[in-house]
């Protein structure tokens, strides 16, 4: 069903919004830009991506070499730190004026916190933590997957009356565009009227987690606990092991839930997608809301008492037993093999 008013036609583009936290560009743009620009082929139009920031403009050939044919920079200082409500407004007039027909952001904590503003100001659909999309070239339609009822089932979902069609997408779902140094492309200033913009809150200053010692974004091995480890304690062994490995750490939801562990290293439905080379769940049973978070790791490996477990009945390797004693002799082997 068409909206009535909406004028489908009106609407042409791909467009990424270009995610940065004090002049970093996310990764998870650099997938967008490359899915972003198979799906604008396939609908034979152009890839443009969203830059907002503080002195920020240097950055937009970055995304032209990832694929962007156009790079629209949003440059003022209420930019310098993200508050959603001056990003969600200047998005939000950005995409009045040039009419986009889908837009993608990353379902980070930002794309997550300001996507849906942005969707309820224009009064369109947002389809959450996509996992795949695919569009038809003929009614130009989005299909946008993502898991629903707890990852048992996939849902596709469409917004066949409604323009822009926006999604957030998940971390790691996609492949990062390849570089093409020197790439041609234009880059656009959108001159904002600061004054236009709404700015309800202030920001104070920015805390980083000091529990979060590595990105799990960028993490090739990741060593997970669970309930299985005992107790709080349990942890120094999943540290120890980390350390070694240079791998980050992650958990379960019931480990962080017993305060074993900040939420912020949670792994999951409700925790964090994550897609490492290395994946060893310690004393973790698998549950469906687990397992949507890191199934697409490329080894798995389970330590776990319970050989019949879904956790250790997905894995690369299971190693069965005691995780008490088989994380030491793990940490022995490989301390004694770097002497
Ligand atoms: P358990 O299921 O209790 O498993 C512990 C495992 O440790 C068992 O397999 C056991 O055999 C093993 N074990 C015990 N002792 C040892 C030992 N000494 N050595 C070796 N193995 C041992 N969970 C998440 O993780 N992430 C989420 O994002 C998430 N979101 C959720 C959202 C919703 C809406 C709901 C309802 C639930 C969600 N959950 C989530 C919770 C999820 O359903 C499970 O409860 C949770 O994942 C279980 O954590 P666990 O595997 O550590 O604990």
């Amino acid at each position: 069903m068409q909206q009535p008013g909406v004028d489908k036609n009106l609407y042409k583009g791909v467009w990424v919004y270009a995610e940065q936290r004090r002049g970093e560009v996310s990764s998870i743009v650099y997938e967008l830009l490359n899915e972003g620009k198979r799906l604008a082929e396939k609908l034979g139009t152009i890839l443009s991506a969203i830059l907002i920031g503080s002195n920020i403009k240097s950055k937009a050939q970055e995304l032209i070499n990832r694929g962007a044919d156009k790079v629209y920079v949003c440059e003022d200082p209420i930019f310098a730190e993200f508050q959603d409500d001056p990003y969600s407004s200047v998005l939000t007039q950005l995409i009045e004026k040039e009419k986009p027909e889908i837009v993608l952001m990353g379902a980070t904590n930002m794309g997550r916190s300001f996507a849906p503003r942005i969707a309820a100001r224009i009064r369109t659909g947002l389809t959450a933590d996509c996992i795949s999309l695919e569009v038809d070239p003929e009614t130009r339609n989005l299909w946008q997957t993502r898991p629903a009822f707890g990852g048992n089932i996939m849902a596709t979902i469409l917004t066949p009356g409604h323009r822009p069609q926006m999604s957030t997408v998940r971390h790691k779902v996609f492949k990062e565009a390849k570089t093409e140094e020197g790439r041609k492309g234009e880059s656009v200033e959108y001159k904002i009227d600061v004054q236009t913009l709404l700015n309800r809150t202030k920001f104070l200053g920015f805390i980083k987690d000091a529990n979060a010692a590595m990105n799990f974004a960028v993490a090739d091995i990741i060593v997970s606990g669970g309930r299985g480890l005992g107790n709080r304690e349990g942890f120094k062994l999943i540290k120890e092991l980390a350390e070694l490995l240079g791998a980050a750490i992650g958990a379960s939801r019931a480990a962080a839930d017993l305060d074993w562990i900040p939420h912020s290293h949670q792994i999951g439905q409700t925790g964090k997608t994550v897609s490492p080379k290395v994946y060893i769940a310690c004393g973790i049973s698998g549950q469906i809301q687990h397992i949507v978070g890191m199934n697409s790791s490329d080894i798995i490996i389970a330590i776990n008492k319970d050989a019949a477990c879904p956790m250790m009945q997905i894995a690369t390797y299971a190693l069965e037993g005691d995780l008490h004693e088989i994380i030491p002799c793990i940490i022995k082997e490989i301390k004694s093999s770097r002497r």
